[in-house]
């Protein structure tokens, strides 16, 4: 969730530290917060720029399909993710591994579309969505 969104439930800035100390929430990145529950892969998505996308999105859904737990997940890298039109740039994954304290992420691969943004839930675009973007993905052409 945004720092917005939760301000529009009445979390101020204090309480939203307290969360934070106590592990009740996470920071993904500037602006956004998580359940500390949040399986890796999501959260390292959202860190790179968005939910995943693609090739990505439909390893999640196909698992979520199997009954397989998220945090099971394996989605191989790099990332496909997506990220609405407008945005300016995506992170470097220099830049989260050193700010996170976590292993060198591949370069992900963006999708930049805000109506695929919009289209699933905040851990994936749908379905349908993740199956037009891997028929015309042009990282998985060669
Ligand atoms: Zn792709």
């Amino acid at each position: 969730m945004s720092t917005r969104e939760l301000r529009q439930l009445g979390i101020d800035q204090t309480t939203l530290e307290l969360y934070r100390d106590y592990g009740s929430l996470q920071a993904v990145r500037q602006g956004w917060h998580c359940s500390p529950r949040l399986p890796d892969v999501i959260r390292l998505a959202w860190r790179l720029g968005g939910p995943l996308a693609c090739v990505s999105a439909l390893d999640l859904h196909q698992a979520k399909e199997a009954g397989i737990a998220i945090s099971a997940v394996s989605v191989p890298q790099p990332l496909h993710i997506v990220v609405p039109a407008n945005t300016p740039r995506t992170p470097r994954p220099a830049l989260i591994a050193r700010r996170w304290g976590i292993a060198m992420p591949c370069n992900p691969v963006i999708h930049w579309s805000t109506a695929d943004y919009l289209s699933g839930d905040r851990q994936a675009v749908s379905r349908a969505v993740a199956l037009r973007q891997a028929d015309h993905c042009s990282a998985l052409r060669d």
